[in-house]
C-alpha cells in the first residue's frame, strides 16, 4: 500500500488538554462499553485501568514512535498518549471507535489514523525510515496470529511489540523447546525476537467478555537475527511439524528426498519436532539453504 496515513480529522495539531486525574472522566464502568462492540472486528474493550496501565508500561522509553493496533474505546491509549504524547499513533479500523475517541478530552492533539493494521503493516510510511518502533495493543482476536504473521513475513524487524493475545496463542508465541505449547510460531517468531509470557488477564476484565483467558506477551527484537532467509526457516520448521509424533528423520523425508544432499545432523535424526531449540532450527535451515541448486 503506498497511499499516506488517513488522519481521522482535524485533532492532529490541536493542544492537549487537562491534568492526569481529568482523563478518567470517562472512566470505564465495566457495564455498557462506550462503544457498541462489534464481533467481526474482534471487539472486546478491556475494562480494567490497572491492567491496561501494565501493558502501557511494557514499551521501552527509548522507542520514537509507537504504533497502537486498535485503540478501540482508548482505555490503553490513555496511558500511552501520557507517556509518548505525539510519539503516538493510533491506527483503528471503526469508524465509530474514531468518533468515539475524537470527542475525549484526554485524546486532544492524538494522531488516530483510519485503517487495516494488516494491510498497511509494510507501507512506507509505516516504517518511520528505520526509527525504532514499538507496536502496541490488545490486539483483535480474529487477527492476533496474522498480525504477528506479518512482520515476520514482510520481514519488517519492528522493535519491539507487547499486548494481549488469546491466553492459548501467547503461550505458544512464548514456548519453550519441550514445552507441549511449543511449535511453528514458537520457533519462527523466537528466532527473530526474545519473547516473554508476562501475565494473565481474566474473562470478566473485558466487556464483552471473550470465551477464553487472555495473555500479555512482550517480544524484542534480537541483536542476533538468523543469517537465513526466513523463508528457509519456514519450510524446515513447518516440514518438522506437520507430523509431531514422528521422528525428525522421518517428519523431514519430504526435504531429504527431495534434496539428496540435504542431511540432517546425524544426534537429531531420533529426535522429535519439539525438541529441537530455536538455534537448533536456524541451524538446519542453514544446511537447507547451503542445499539449494
Ligand atoms: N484497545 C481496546 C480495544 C481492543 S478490541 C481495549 O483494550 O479495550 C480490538 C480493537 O482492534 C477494536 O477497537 C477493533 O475495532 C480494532 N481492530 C480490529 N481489526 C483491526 C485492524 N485490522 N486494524 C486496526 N484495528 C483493528
Amino acid at each position: 500500500m503506498s497511499r499516506g496515513p488517513q488522519l481521522s480529522n482535524s485533532l492532529q495539531n490541536s493542544p492537549r488538554g487537562g491534568k492526569w486525574a481529568s482523563k478518567f472522566e470517562d472512566k470505564p464502568t465495566g457495564k455498557k462499553p462506550a462503544v457498541r462492540p462489534k464481533k467481526f472486528l474482534g471487539q472486546h474493550f478491556l475494562n480494567d485501568l490497572a491492567i491496561a496501565e501494565r501493558i502501557a508500561s511494557l514499551v521501552d522509553d527509548k522507542m520514537v514512535h509507537i504504533i497502537e493496533i486498535g485503540p478501540g474505546t482508548g482505555i490503553l491509549t490513555r496511558f500511552l498518549f501520557d507517556r509518548f504524547s505525539t510519539r503516538l499513533k493510533c491506527m483503528e479500523i471503526d469508524e465509530e471507535a474514531i468518533q468515539y475517541l475524537h470527542k475525549q478530552k484526554w485524546a486532544e492533539g492524538m494522531e488516530i489514523w483510519k485503517g487495516d493494521y494488516l494491510e498497511a503493516a509494510d507501507s512506507d510510511w509505516l516504517l518511520f525510515g528505520g526509527q525504532k518502533q514499538a507496536l502496541i495493543g490488545n490486539f483483535p482476536y480474529n487477527i492476533s496470529t496474522q498480525i504477528v504473521f506479518k512482520i515476520l513475513e514482510a520481514g519488517l524487524r519492528i522493535d519491539q511489540f507487547a499486548g494481549m493475545f488469546q491466553k492459548e496463542v501467547a503461550l505458544r508465541l512464548c514456548a519453550a523447546e519441550g514445552n507441549k505449547d511449543y511449535g511453528i510460531t514458537s520457533v519462527l517468531l523466537q528466532a527473530y525476537y526474545t519473547c516473554n509470557f508476562e501475565f494473565t488477564v481474566n474473562e470478566h476484565s473485558f466487556n464483552p467478555p471473550p470465551r477464553v483467558k487472555s495473555g500479555v506477551i512482550q517480544c524484542r527484537l534480537r541483536q542476533d537475527i538468523p543469517s537465513c532467509k526466513y523463508e528457509s526457516l519456514k519450510v524446515v520448521v513447518k516440514t518438522a511439524f506437520s507430523q509431531r509424533r514422528k521422528t525428525l528423520g522421518n517428519a523431514l523425508k519430504p526435504l531429504t528426498s527431495a534434496r539428496e544432499n540435504f542431511l540432517i545432523p546425524e544426534d537429531w535424526v531420533s529426535m522429535r519436532a519439539e525438541q529441537l531449540s530455536v538455534a537448533d532450527y536456524i541451524c538446519l535451515a542453514k544446511i537447507w539453504e547451503s542445499t539449494a541448486t
